[in-house]
């Protein structure tokens, strides 16, 4: 038990647990880390389905990759990996495709046994429609890199649904790249490692806060501490910013996704992990089916059943979890607003994907907590500053 601790860590996901176990292992401080939730992990927690023996990420499917050599060091301190490689397919109008779009999709699709040059140039022809740099929408812009056809069938319906709003209507930003490969490649990830923590998200993250330095208090919302510990003790923050401020500037505004989970009475529903549903008419975005994302495991889930989860995706209300960041360009504003709040706070860090409304994978979630811990934290403790 950490009973005065030398810093203070709001937020039990990965970058708040890389920030205590460096202070914990690397300078010997009694960390303290607190998380209103009722368990650690932040996003990228999962727990065994007891009914099936299936692990279920709780917030959405979790896929490790990183070309992070410093990264994969570190997080190999903590947990295997499974030779687990990501692909991810997509039904349109009945048939199933492989995604991302491939030669093999485009082949497919046309009903064509096109060679990457010839395939090369029907999209150049096809995208030839609208130039890019002309491109008002979101719609335009696609047609612009990859033309009508296929941005019909596979980015027209799942982005009006990801979005609630017609690409018409979406700011041509949001999308700056479309790659196709004019390959039969079909790796979701082209990272140099990838796999998934063989025995789960929960035993990686709980073996970091395993340290006599580091005490976890869950269902602890920082905002009850606030009086004890500001000004006091350094805290890093990776709480929303803008609940820090107490939305002073306005709140930033997010996309959340629902995701309805259920038990199925088959073994296998889909064949794979992920497949998306790019019909505009199909409500769900995407079925998960997690006992794919492990079949070393195939002996201890239940035979005959499965967990699958539709999602669906929506603009956050203000209870929501938020998971993507919009960023409007009101957004952009508040949070310059917000940044230079920051600044000015005394002994408050703010990092991770709330901290800094910045949409993080995992592996740059601990890549920049390892920066702020080089660059800020290690400098701090060692000139003995309180
Ligand atoms: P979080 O994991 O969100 O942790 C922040 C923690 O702070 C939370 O536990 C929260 O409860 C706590 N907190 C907030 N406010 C307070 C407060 N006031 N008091 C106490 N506690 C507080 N990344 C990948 O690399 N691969 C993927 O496949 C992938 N899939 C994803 C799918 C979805 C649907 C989403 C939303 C994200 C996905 N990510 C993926 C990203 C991954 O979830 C993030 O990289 C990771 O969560 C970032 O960690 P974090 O510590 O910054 O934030």
């Amino acid at each position: 038990m950490v009973s005065a601790p030398d810093l203070l860590v709001v937020g039990a996901g990965f970058f708040g647990l890389t920030i205590a176990e460096r202070c914990a292992t690397e300078l010997g401080l009694q960390v303290l880390v607190v998380d209103r939730r009722s368990h650690i992990g932040g996003n990228a927690y999962s727990e065994v389905d007891e009914q099936t023996g299936v692990e279920v990420h709780k917030y959405g499917a979790h896929l490790f990759h990183t070309s992070n050599e410093r990264v994969w060091e570190y997080v190999n301190r903590f947990t295997g990996f499974t030779d687990y490689r990501h692909r991810v397919f997509g039904k349109y109008q009945g048939q199933i495709y492989s995604l991302p779009m491939n030669l093999g999709l485009i082949n497919q699709f046309f009903g064509k046994a096109h060679t990457p040059a010839q395939a090369r140039e029907l999209i150049a022809e096809q995208s030839a429609e609208i130039a890019t740099e002309d491109a008002a929408n979101l719609e335009e812009k696609a047609v612009s890199l990859i033309g009508r056809p296929l941005y019909e069938a596979f980015i027209k319906g799942y982005t009006a649904k990801q979005w609630q709003t017609d690409p018409t209507e979406l700011s041509p930003d949001i999308i700056t790249r479309l790659p196709v490969r004019y390959t039969y490649e079909n790796g979701w990830f082209s990272d140099t490692h990838e796999g998934l923590p063989v025995d789960g998200y929960t035993a990686w993250l709980t073996k970091m806060a395993d340290h006599p330095g580091i005490e976890v208090r869950l269902e602890t919302d920082f905002r009850d501490l606030r009086e004890d510990y500001l000004g006091s003790v350094p805290i890093v923050y990776t709480g929303p910013v803008d609940e820090y401020f107490d939305h002073s500037e306005g709140r930033l505004s997010w996309r959340t996704v629902d995701l309805e989970q259920s038990v199925e009475d088959v073994d296998d529903f889909q064949g794979t992990g992920v497949v998306n549903y790019n019909d505009q008419e199909v409500p769900w975005t995407r079925i998960i089916e997690f006992k794919h994302f492990h079949p070393e495991r195939v002996r201890t889930h239940l035979p005959g059943k499965t967990v699958i989860v539709h999602e669906y995706s929506r603009f956050a209300e203000a209870d929501d979890e938020p998971y993507y960041p919009i960023n409007t360009a009101e957004d952009r504003a508040k949070l310059l607003r917000y940044r230079e709040k920051a600044q000015a706070e005394p002994m408050v860090l703010f990092g991770g994907r709330l901290g800094t409304y910045q949409y993080l994978d995992m592996h740059m979630a601990i890549g920049s907590a390892l920066s702020m811990f080089d660059n800020r934290i290690r400098p701090h403790f060692a000139e003995g500053a309180p």
